[in-house]
Protein backbone atom coordinates (compact mmCIF):
# COMPACT_ATOMS: atom_id res chain seq x y z
CA UNK A 1 0.00 0.00 0.00
CA UNK A 2 1.32 3.06 -1.04
CA UNK A 3 1.77 6.32 1.53
CA UNK A 4 -1.00 8.21 0.00
CA UNK A 5 -3.44 5.54 -0.30
CA UNK A 6 -2.64 4.88 3.82
CA UNK A 7 -3.11 8.25 4.15
CA UNK A 8 -6.62 8.22 2.57
CA UNK A 9 -7.80 5.21 4.86
CA UNK A 10 -6.37 6.74 7.29
CA UNK A 11 -8.54 10.07 6.66
CA UNK A 12 -11.72 8.11 5.93
CA UNK A 13 -11.66 5.87 9.17
CA UNK A 14 -11.58 9.62 11.60
CA UNK A 15 -14.38 11.05 9.16
CA UNK A 16 -16.81 7.42 9.61
CA UNK A 17 -15.00 7.65 13.52
CA UNK A 18 -16.62 10.81 14.02
CA UNK A 19 -19.66 10.86 12.17
CA UNK A 20 -19.01 13.78 9.84
CA UNK A 21 -21.02 13.02 7.07
CA UNK A 22 -24.23 12.70 9.59
CA UNK A 23 -23.11 16.28 10.92
CA UNK A 24 -23.13 18.01 7.86
CA UNK A 25 -26.21 16.42 6.76
CA UNK A 26 -27.44 17.93 10.22
CA UNK A 27 -26.45 20.87 9.95
CA UNK A 28 -27.84 21.15 5.84
CA UNK A 29 -31.55 19.95 7.88
CA UNK A 30 -30.80 22.56 10.20
CA UNK A 31 -30.35 25.56 7.60
CA UNK A 32 -33.25 24.77 6.32
CA UNK A 33 -35.60 24.15 9.28
CA UNK A 34 -36.95 27.75 9.67
CA UNK A 35 -36.55 29.11 6.12
CA UNK A 36 -40.36 29.28 4.50
CA UNK A 37 -41.65 26.37 3.05
CA UNK A 38 -41.40 25.91 -0.10
CA UNK A 39 -43.84 22.50 -0.38
CA UNK A 40 -47.76 22.63 -1.10
CA UNK A 41 -50.51 21.33 0.42
CA UNK A 42 -51.67 19.84 -2.69
CA UNK A 43 -54.93 19.51 -3.89
CA UNK A 44 -56.29 22.58 -1.77
CA UNK A 45 -53.16 24.27 -2.45
CA UNK A 46 -52.20 24.79 -6.57
CA UNK A 47 -48.61 26.46 -7.87
CA UNK A 48 -49.44 28.45 -11.24
CA UNK A 49 -49.73 26.74 -14.53
CA UNK A 50 -48.18 27.77 -17.68
CA UNK A 51 -50.84 28.50 -20.83
CA UNK A 52 -49.07 26.46 -22.77
CA UNK A 53 -49.13 23.79 -20.07
CA UNK A 54 -50.10 20.07 -21.82
CA UNK A 55 -52.72 17.96 -20.44
CA UNK A 56 -56.16 16.69 -21.03
CA UNK A 57 -57.30 16.99 -24.57
CA UNK A 58 -60.33 18.91 -25.66
CA UNK A 59 -62.10 19.48 -28.84
CA UNK A 60 -63.68 22.93 -28.88
CA UNK A 61 -66.37 24.72 -30.25
CA UNK A 62 -67.30 28.05 -31.63
CA UNK A 63 -69.76 30.57 -29.57
CA UNK A 64 -72.60 29.17 -31.48
CA UNK A 65 -72.38 25.60 -31.07
CA UNK A 66 -70.64 24.30 -34.13
CA UNK A 67 -67.30 22.18 -34.25
CA UNK A 68 -64.63 23.92 -35.02
CA UNK A 69 -62.92 20.39 -36.13
CA UNK A 70 -63.37 20.60 -40.28
CA UNK A 71 -61.82 16.55 -40.40
CA UNK A 72 -59.00 17.50 -41.96
CA UNK A 73 -56.98 14.80 -40.41
CA UNK A 74 -53.86 16.74 -39.84
CA UNK A 75 -53.52 16.10 -36.36
CA UNK A 76 -54.04 12.29 -36.77
CA UNK A 77 -50.74 12.11 -39.42
CA UNK A 78 -48.99 14.40 -37.42
CA UNK A 79 -49.51 12.46 -34.33
CA UNK A 80 -46.01 10.92 -33.38
CA UNK A 81 -47.71 8.09 -31.00
CA UNK A 82 -50.79 7.37 -33.30
CA UNK A 83 -52.89 7.96 -30.99
CA UNK A 84 -55.54 9.87 -33.10
CA UNK A 85 -58.12 8.15 -34.50
CA UNK A 86 -60.29 10.02 -36.73
CA UNK A 87 -63.42 9.10 -39.32
CA UNK A 88 -65.48 11.68 -41.78
CA UNK A 89 -68.39 12.23 -43.80
CA UNK A 90 -69.79 15.08 -45.51
CA UNK A 91 -72.89 16.93 -44.08
CA UNK A 92 -76.20 17.80 -46.12
CA UNK A 93 -74.71 20.99 -46.51
CA UNK A 94 -71.60 20.18 -48.00
CA UNK A 95 -69.06 20.45 -45.58
CA UNK A 96 -67.00 17.81 -43.42
CA UNK A 97 -67.19 16.77 -40.34
CA UNK A 98 -66.27 14.10 -37.61
CA UNK A 99 -68.08 11.03 -37.15
CA UNK A 100 -65.46 9.84 -34.86
CA UNK A 101 -62.40 11.29 -33.18
CA UNK A 102 -60.90 9.47 -30.64
CA UNK A 103 -57.54 9.95 -28.57
CA UNK A 104 -55.95 7.16 -26.56
CA UNK A 105 -54.16 8.81 -24.08
CA UNK A 106 -52.49 5.22 -22.75
CA UNK A 107 -50.48 6.03 -26.26
CA UNK A 108 -49.96 10.03 -26.54
CA UNK A 109 -46.70 11.38 -25.22
CA UNK A 110 -48.42 14.94 -25.13
CA UNK A 111 -45.70 16.56 -27.53
CA UNK A 112 -48.45 19.04 -28.50
CA UNK A 113 -48.14 18.59 -32.14
CA UNK A 114 -51.86 18.03 -32.72
CA UNK A 115 -52.92 21.34 -31.41
CA UNK A 116 -50.17 22.96 -33.22
CA UNK A 117 -51.09 21.79 -36.39
CA UNK A 118 -54.79 22.32 -36.24
CA UNK A 119 -55.91 25.47 -38.40
CA UNK A 120 -58.63 26.30 -36.78
CA UNK A 121 -58.15 25.66 -33.06
CA UNK A 122 -60.15 22.24 -32.29
CA UNK A 123 -58.16 20.07 -30.71
CA UNK A 124 -56.23 21.89 -28.10
CA UNK A 125 -54.44 20.39 -24.77
CA UNK A 126 -56.11 21.75 -21.36
CA UNK A 127 -54.21 22.57 -18.22
CA UNK A 128 -55.99 20.14 -16.62
CA UNK A 129 -53.78 17.45 -15.52
CA UNK A 130 -56.55 16.08 -12.99
CA UNK A 131 -57.71 12.47 -14.30
CA UNK A 132 -56.89 9.64 -14.00
CA UNK A 133 -58.18 5.69 -15.11
CA UNK A 134 -58.82 2.81 -13.23
CA UNK A 135 -58.51 0.59 -16.62
CA UNK A 136 -56.53 1.13 -19.60
CA UNK A 137 -60.26 1.73 -21.44
CA UNK A 138 -61.01 4.83 -19.24
CA UNK A 139 -57.98 6.52 -20.40
CA UNK A 140 -59.58 6.01 -24.65
CA UNK A 141 -61.30 9.45 -25.12
CA UNK A 142 -64.61 9.85 -27.65
CA UNK A 143 -65.21 12.63 -29.71
CA UNK A 144 -68.13 13.02 -27.17
CA UNK A 145 -65.96 12.78 -24.64
CA UNK A 146 -63.66 15.71 -25.72
CA UNK A 147 -66.13 18.06 -26.44
CA UNK A 148 -67.44 17.55 -23.25
CA UNK A 149 -63.75 18.60 -21.99
CA UNK A 150 -63.92 21.54 -24.40
CA UNK A 151 -67.54 22.71 -23.70
CA UNK A 152 -66.35 22.45 -19.39
CA UNK A 153 -63.23 24.16 -19.78
CA UNK A 154 -64.05 26.62 -23.22
CA UNK A 155 -63.45 30.22 -20.73
CA UNK A 156 -59.88 29.34 -19.62
CA UNK A 157 -58.67 27.40 -22.99
CA UNK A 158 -60.20 30.65 -24.55
CA UNK A 159 -58.20 33.36 -21.62
CA UNK A 160 -54.60 30.82 -22.25
CA UNK A 161 -54.64 31.36 -26.26
CA UNK A 162 -55.44 35.00 -25.92
CA UNK A 163 -52.26 35.14 -22.99
CA UNK A 164 -49.70 33.22 -25.38
CA UNK A 165 -50.96 35.00 -28.59
CA UNK A 166 -48.23 36.78 -29.19
CA UNK A 167 -45.67 34.04 -28.82
CA UNK A 168 -47.91 31.78 -31.30
S1 LIG B 1 -50.11 15.39 -27.95
FE1 LIG B 1 -48.75 14.43 -29.46
S2 LIG B 1 -48.88 12.25 -29.01
FE2 LIG B 1 -50.63 13.19 -28.00
S3 LIG B 1 -52.32 13.04 -29.44
FE3 LIG B 1 -51.33 15.03 -29.78
S4 LIG B 1 -49.83 14.68 -31.40
FE4 LIG B 1 -50.43 12.67 -30.58
S1 LIG C 1 -58.77 18.71 -34.91
FE1 LIG C 1 -57.92 20.25 -36.31
S2 LIG C 1 -56.22 19.21 -37.33
FE2 LIG C 1 -57.49 17.61 -36.39
S3 LIG C 1 -58.91 16.97 -37.98
FE3 LIG C 1 -59.93 18.57 -36.81
S4 LIG C 1 -59.48 20.45 -37.89
FE4 LIG C 1 -58.02 18.94 -38.63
Amino acid sequence: MTEQARIGRFREFFKGFLLLELLKGMLLTGRHLFRRSITIQFPEEKTPISPRFRGLHALRRYPNGEERCIGCKLCEAVCPALAITIETAERDDGTRRTTRYDIDLTKCIFCGFCEESCPVDSIVETGMFEYHGEKRGDLYYTKEMLLAVGDRYEEKIASDRARDSAYR
